[in-house]
């Protein structure tokens, strides 16, 4: 075969859920029955075509392969598990005689339905967006289900591009799937490769023949040392699936996308088939070293694809070195390319939407629109010569200089008191000594709780929007924000429940919601990424140094507070969530800018505590998301990590319950920081795989409170008192009761009124029981 050259500049892939989320209306739209299939096609066509000219008129060669076609209505993974025919055995009734499904069968493996549940959905890499996770048989039929990717690469060929498809490869596919219920113990998806790679290699016999020249595969999983199957098998799956695909006849060049890291001892593996182009993730990781002479050899003689344009974050950044970069890769190789390190998914698409936001910051950010365009000056640079964009160089160079001294951004008296910080900073007395203190508290054995939020009404969410478009006066939304804190009140002491929450009204997305009251943050307008499927956030900017100008929390609280007898907890976000969910400036080590969050929130728990606040939650669901993907890197992380938390409660006293909470319940490599977060009090996530975590936590020494969740809130279903009592039996025979908390496993904030007070109800109740059962004197014995 004959390969044509691979394009100077592209990127690995691009938002698509539009630049105004209209794919996420029109999805909606076709799942609420106001919207037609033909018509959820004819929109999805429109952004595509609207995307694909404006990645020409950024830069991007229109009939060279750079313009990746990477749209997807819902999730990447789910189509390439459809793409091969990979549904699961619930779904079969959604599938014609060949195996494929339409997109009403597609939403419907990705939402589920009725008793049927949906994928699992886990997070993509070290990213924020999630994908559906492919569940593999033994028996599982693969059969090529090629008519979409086909069918997007015809539109575009019809409209004059020459675009380069896009799918997960084989084993990234089969290393983020999950072994299908009922499989035989040891069974591990990727034993399946052999039959998956026929299925790949008729897909691209058949987008050779539709005349594709390029096509991409994703191998991210290829980077990560934190996947569940030996990394011996998964180097040699890279020979396996890549050594077939090479040796078809008649196929388009491979290139093979390897981004979050460097690929390490994958590299070679690669280097030794017959792919086309690999792409090196410059950003997160670094150039090869010490490869072998034979590695160096196949290198040299494919395209070096350099992603040296950060994808995950927002910062323009230094493209004087993303140059450099670029130079030290031709060592390697006479083909080298420019491109993002990552898929442009993970970034909102065009800054210059942005103005109501600060010009001086502007000029310093690129969102997915501007990268294109540093791409495009880079990939020029690559063919013309460095002197052809030395002004586009000294431009950057001139914001980043302009950054660095921009006030805000290095403030005294924040770093002062950060270097003053000593190890007591970090600890608290000791736990025998706090349990003491906080016995004031005079909570019953297995005290009952909930996790902060409680259901976010419509009419939360209208009282807030006229808040920002300016219809409700503050006093006016203040005064409907403490009413709502007043039922929510009255109802948890109706309810019975012990330790009360104010119902976190106020807050929309809480990591915001804090953003919007730290100096060092800006808010944008129009900056989504998708999160999952039609499901978007608008991540804040962390740009300064933060620090708190007044108190956040303390007024919602202290009323709160004030309605009950009961201990009111204090609600606060941890800064590692916070920067995870932030995108964060790049100028400094993520710790630095952590311990900045956490003396913040420092702050505001001595305020709490000043305003009668006797038990606060910092919770931590993003402590396992930021965990790095290179093992060597975990403990660094892990350090820094923890020691934030720490920081942000260490100066409470003793009486002062604090609490922590966390998204999941898979603890693995995180379970010993947990126990180091030395909060009173952790609740976790456990209802739905029926306390399975409790066992785990009891053997690795985990000794104090835990509050193991009853009630799976993901799910509209309302748990019988029953059910919770039985799985409260079973956290209590692992737990000793003195220690155990009862609780759901997430916030109430996505559920609704009726089946949150019915199963509230019903946690009540058990709990009731199940302390009957402690009392009597049998069992006491
Ligand atoms: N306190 C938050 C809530 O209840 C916690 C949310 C979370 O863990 N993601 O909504
Ligand atoms: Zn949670």
């Amino acid at each position: 075969m004959t390969t044509s050259a691979f394009p100077d500049g592209t990127i690995l892939g691009y938002p698509r859920i539009g630049r105004r989320r209209e794919l996420k209306r029109a999805v909606e739209s076709f799942w609420a029955g106001s919207l037609t299939a033909d018509e959820l096609e004819q929109e999805a066509a429109r952004l595509r075509s609207v995307t694909r000219e404006r990645l020409a008129a950024l830069g991007l060669g229109r009939t060279d392969s750079a313009i990746p076609e990477s749209f997807s209505y819902y999730d990447q993974v789910l189509d390439a598990a459809i793409t091969v025919g990979a549904v699961p055995t619930r779904f079969a009734g959604l599938t014609d005689e060949r195996g494929g499904v339409d997109l009403g069968g597609y939403f419907t493996i990705a939402r589920g339905a009725g008793d049927d549940a949906p994928l699992e959905m886990t997070k993509w890499f070290d990213s924020n967006y999630h994908y559906l996770v492919p569940e593999i048989a033994p028996d599982t039929a693969f059969s090529l289900h090629a008519e979409r990717i086909l069918a997007e690469f015809a539109e575009a060929k019809a409209a004059g591009f020459l675009t380069r498809p896009v799918i997960v490869g084989p084993v990234t596919f089969l290393l983020l799937a999950k072994a299908a219920d009922g499989a035989p113990a040891g069974f591990e998806p990727i034993d399946r490769l052999a039959d998956l790679v026929p299925v790949y290699v008729e897909l691209l016999e058949q987008l050779a023949a539709a005349g594709a020249e390029w096509v991409q595969l994703d191998e991210p999983a290829l980077v990560s040392e934190s996947i569940d199957v030996a990394r011996g098998r998964v180097i040699e799956s890279v020979g396996v699936a890549y050594d077939a695909l090479g040796a078809i006849e008649a196929r388009p060049a491979i290139f093979v996308a390897a981004p979050y890291g460097s690929l390490d001892d994958a590299l070679p593996a690669l280097a030794a088939t017959p792919v086309d182009a690999i792409s090196l993730d410059l950003v997160r990781g670094a150039l090869p070293e010490g490869i072998d002479a034979a590695t160096a050899e196949s290198l040299a003689s494919k395209t070096l694809v350099a992603g040296v344009i950060d994808g995950h974050n927002i910062w323009r950044g230094d493209l004087d070195a993303a140059f450099e970069q670029v130079e030290a890769v031709q060592r390697l190789s006479a083909s080298v390319a420019v491109a993002t390190s990552t898929s442009l998914l993970h970034v909102p698409h065009d800054v210059d939407d942005e103005t109501a936001l600060d010009a001086r910051l502007v000029s310093w950010l690129a969102f997915a629109d501007q990268k294109v365009g540093q791409v495009a000056v880079l990939a020029r640079g690559l063919v013309e010569g460095r002197a052809a964009i030395e002004g586009e160089l000294a431009a950057a160079s001139a914001a980043l200089a302009d950054r660095n001294d921009a006030p805000g951004v290095r403030v005294p008296s924040v770093r002062e008191r950060l270097a003053a910080l000593g190890e007591q900073d970090f600890t608290r007395a000791d736990y025998d000594e706090r349990v003491a203190a906080q016995a004031v508290l005079d909570l019953p054995a297995l005290p009952t709780t909930t996790i902060g939020s409680f259901p976010q009404t419509s009419e939360i969410r209208r009282a807030r929007a006229r808040l920002v478009n300016g219809s409700l006066t503050s006093e006016d939304y203040t005064r409907l924000m403490r009413e709502e804190i007043a039922r929510v009140v009255e109802l948890q002491e109706e309810l019975g429940l012990d330790v009360l929450v104010h119902g976190e009204p106020e807050r929309n997305d809480m990591v915001q919601y804090f953003a919007e009251l730290l100096d060092g943050f800006a808010v944008t307008q129009h900056g989504w990424v998708q999160s999952y499927g039609s499901r978007c956030t608008r991540p804040s900017i962390l740009w300064g140094d933060v620090s708190r100008p007044r108190p956040m929390t303390v007024e919602w609280s202290a009323f709160a507070q004030s309605i009950t007898e009961k201990p009111m907890k204090g609600m606060l976000t941890g800064p590692v969530t916070i920067l995870a969910w932030s995108f964060v400036r790049d100028d400094q080590p993520l710790g630095d800018t952590a311990r900045q969050v956490a003396l913040a929130l420092r702050d505001e728990i001595t305020d709490l505590e000043a305003a009668g606040i006797r038990v606060i939650q910092v919770d931590e669901p993003a402590l396992r998301e930021l965990l790095p993907l290179k093992l060597a890197a975990q403990p660094a992380y892990l350090d820094w990590s923890v020691g934030s938390f720490r920081l942000a409660t260490g100066g409470a006293t003793p009486a002062t319950q604090v609490h922590t909470h966390l998204c999941y319940s898979e603890f693995g490599v995180v379970i010993d920081a947990i126990k180091n977060l030395d909060a009173d009090v952790t609740s976790i996530e456990a209802a739905r795989s029926r306390m399975e975590v409790v066992d785990d936590l009891e053997t690795s020494g985990f000794d104090h409170g835990i509050g193991p969740g009853v009630y799976d809130i993901h799910s509209p279903r309302v748990p019988s008192t029953d059910e919770v009592q039985t799985l409260l039996e079973r956290a209590a025979a692992a737990i000793p009761s003195a220690r155990l908390w009862v609780n759901p496993d997430c916030g109430l904030k996505t559920r609704g009124y009726d089946e949150t007070v019915e199963s509230l109800r019903h946690i009540v109740e058990a709990t009731r029981a199940v302390r009957a059962q402690l009392d009597a004197p049998v069992l006491a014995g």
